[in-house]
């Protein structure tokens, strides 16, 4: 007897082999078993994804080659999380095994079935953990969390939490965790965060909260910081249901969790859950069509919703029989009560070339000599974007791309932040030999150097000198300097905290009560239509830093402020800030979007193309266009123009993008999955000459 075994196993990026390659076996494999197969000349870690009984003298299966080995120690993947993956594939455009494959732990692929059950028998010779009750004293609910829990537990759901920054979010997903667990043995719950390195925190409340309960092992992480062995271990323990909780980044959304109940999508609205390459998915809406899947809970939360889930969360109204996900809501800060007081500084009235209006600055140095913090947030690192010639006009542009290099000062390097070209400054002006070439504009770095002079001079209450720190991507490079910088901060050794916005997110600063964004305006009349939303979430997120604690806020007589400089205090955008009003900020923006028929009233997908030149990349792109011409369906779908990328050459690669878009989702998949084929002959014809690569993002993030 044999078996005739497809499997998905990790081809290249647009190959032409299908979706699984087939092999056969002469012990029967369950499906969803991990593999060991030939392909090429390697052997590669495959999932088997069917099975059937072959006739032995079925020449068809003659000519196949054989499973080399079965990793049967691992119990197989279930029937749900293929299902994930294979709706993944499909709707994303991408091949079963490549989502199948980046789903599981890199080392599985490098270890033999032998060596993969010694670890797995390592693992279960730990002796279980003392399971004592060490949950911390608990703390009395607000009204509005107790309320949101209740509806969590009576209803289905998916819901959208939300609530103000500081209402409590953190503790209602800890306790709907906590019911769940308790209540069902094997129960499992995913929470999903944006950049877990930023929240180390949050991390450390989990365990605080779930280890005494459930022992040592019940909260595990999964997210790319983490070592190869530490994310192996992390997967097994999740896939063999001894984790209970699995925290993890978006990467995560594919855990194989068998007990799955709940998912947790914290911070909903952070591009973080999109992925940027390969697989373009969305772990928040693959969380959504999971949960649906296996019925388990899903609970995305945020102080400022995506507009997508905004919409999907609206109530029902006369015609309109409201949204899919149910809303509820927490309006109310814990602790202060308060949200910060928001103040427009407008840089029209400032003297020419202020950088830090002198109003601000009065309020920072109260803000030290109370011995409180101030944030001051400037999303552009380095010491200026810019380097430049007076004299002959001369600019520090990166010859391999069409943006500048950035010039930063601490090593004297011009560096490219597109494609990481990377040189010494140069001592003249390159062009001309004008020894005064000056930088222009500023980032962190300079912010930073300069708010060191202007407080040069200033002294803590206690006499001693003042600290300024900077975070961004530059100064927490090296492994453990972002834990230690903001250890730093929450000790109080910091008193004024420069950076991009990895300062705006999720932090706990206890003693901030002051927050500023130096130079938001860019945002405002960017041509990405998600640019205001962005802007307006990351503003609310960075005011929801400040005044945090009342024994900071009320006891000094002081609350919490968030300082706006801008050149537009007119903007209706700052208007609804002002207010912290998301609702009317929201309201604005989907009339605008459905005025102009822009999700989430329609449904978009981008077909990108790169290539040695820009009339190579377009020429691609237009051929695709009049292909689909043909397809049935394709008058139900815009397609728009090939246009060059807002960055259109990097690391000497001309982009060019399309964008496709139909008011129905199912009309805009179905055009795609018939396009696909079409794309890939296009490739290998004449008119996919000097095209270097080509992808499809559905919902793209960014136009
Ligand atoms: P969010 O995630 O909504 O921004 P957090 O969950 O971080 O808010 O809560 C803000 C602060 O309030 C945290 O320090 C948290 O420990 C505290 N907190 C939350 N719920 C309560 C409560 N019911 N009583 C007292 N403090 C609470
Ligand atoms: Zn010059
Ligand atoms: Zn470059």
């Amino acid at each position: 007897m044999k078996w005739r075994v497809d499997v998905a196993v990790q081809t290249p990026a647009h190959s032409a082999l299908g979706d699984v390659l087939s092999y056969v076996s002469g012990v029967e494999v369950t499906p969803g078993a991990l593999v060991r197969v030939p392909l090429g000349r390697r052997e590669v870690l495959g999932v088997a994804w069917t099975v059937q009984a072959a006739d032995a003298d079925d020449p068809p299966s003659l000519a196949l080659k054989p499973v080399t080995a079965v990793l049967d120690a691992l119990a197989p993947l279930g029937e749900s999380w293929r299902d994930l993956v294979a709706f993944a594939a499909r709707y994303y455009q991408r091949s079963l095994g490549e989502i199948a494959l980046a789903a599981l732990p890199p080392q599985l692929r490098d270890l033999t079935a032998v060596q993969l059950a010694r670890r797995l028998k390592r693992r279960s010779a730990v002796p279980p953990p003392d399971v004592e009750d060490a949950a911390p004293a608990a703390l009395a609910l607000s009204v509005e969390q107790a309320e949101a829990l209740a509806r969590l537990d009576a209803e289905t759901g998916p819901f959208l939490l939300f609530g103000s920054t500081g209402s409590g979010k953190t503790e209602v997903y800890l306790r709907a965790v906590a019911t769940l667990l308790q209540r069902d043995p094997d129960a499992q719950a995913l929470v999903m965060v944006p950049e877990i390195n930023l929240t180390p925190q949050l991390e450390a409340r989990f365990r605080e909260r779930f280890e005494g309960r459930f022992g040592a092992g019940a909260v595990v992480s999964l997210h790319s910081g983490m070592t190869h062995p530490q994310r192996l271990a992390s997967w097994l323990a999740a896939h063999g249901g001894t984790a209970r909780i699995v925290l993890g980044t978006r990467m995560a959304v594919f855990a194989s969790m068998p007990g799955l109940r709940l998912i947790v999508v914290d911070e909903e609205h952070d591009p973080s859950y999109k992925q940027q390459e390969g697989a373009r998915y969305s772990a928040r809406d693959l969380a959504i069509w999971r949960g649906h899947r296996e019925k388990a809970k899903v609970i995305l939360g945020s102080a400022t919703p995506s507009l997508e889930s905004w919409y999907q969360s609206r109530p029902a109204q006369a015609e309109d029989a409201g949204g899919r996900y149910t809303r509820l809501s927490m309006p109310s800060r814990i602790g202060t009560g308060a949200l910060p007081a928001v103040r427009l500084v407008d840089m029209n009235l400032q003297p020419p070339k202020t950088v830090l209006s002198g109003a601000l600055l009065d309020a920072i140095g109260q803000r030290i000599a109370r011995g409180e913090q101030s944030l001051v947030f400037l999303n552009r690192r380095g010491y200026a974007p810019v380097l430049a010639c007076a004299d002959c006009g001369w600019k520090s542009e990166c010859p391999h791309c069409s943006a500048y290099r950035v010039f930063h000062k601490i090593d004297r390097t011009l560096r490219c932040h597109h494609c990481g070209f990377t040189e010494r400054v140069p001592r003249a002006c390159p062009a001309c030999g004008n020894l005064d070439i000056a930088p222009v504009g500023r980032g962190t770095e300079r912010l930073e150097e300069h708010l060191g002079e202007l407080f040069a001079a200033v002294r803590r209450p206690d006499g001693s000198a003042i600290r300024i720190a900077r975070i961004d991507a530059d100064s927490t490079r090296r492994q453990g300097a972002l834990e230690s910088q903001l250890a730093a901060v929450h000790a109080g050794e910091v008193d004024v905290l420069v950076g991009t916005q990895m300062i705006a997110k999720g932090h706990d600063f206890r003693r901030v009560t002051l927050v500023c964004a130096i130079h938001p305006d860019g945002a405002l009349f960017s041509s990405d239509f998600r640019a205001p939303e962005r802007l307006f979430s990351l503003l609310m997120q960075s005011a929801g830093r400040a005044g945090r604690d009342a024994a900071y806020v009320s006891a000094q007589g002081a609350t919490g402020e968030m300082w706006i400089q801008t050149h537009h205090p007119q903007h209706p955008l700052f208007a609804a800030l002002r207010r912290h009003d998301y609702e009317a900020f929201a309201r604005r923006e989907l009339e605008d979007r459905a005025a102009a028929g822009m999700p989430p009233f329609a449904f978009q997908a981008l077909l990108r193309a790169d290539a040695r030149t820009q009339e190579a990349a377009q020429a691609f792109l237009n051929a695709a266009n009049r292909a689909a011409d043909a397809l049935e369906g394709a008058d139900r779908v815009t397609r728009y123009p090939a246009v060059p990328l807002a960055i259109q050459r990097v690391a000497n690669v001309e982009r060019a993008q399309m964008l496709i878009e139909s008011s129905s989702r199912a009309a805009l998949q179905r055009l795609l999955a018939a396009w696909q084929p079409l794309l890939h002959d296009l490739r290998r014809a004449p008119e996919g000459k000097g095209v270097i690569r080509w992808l499809v993002d559905v919902d793209p993030h960014s136009i």
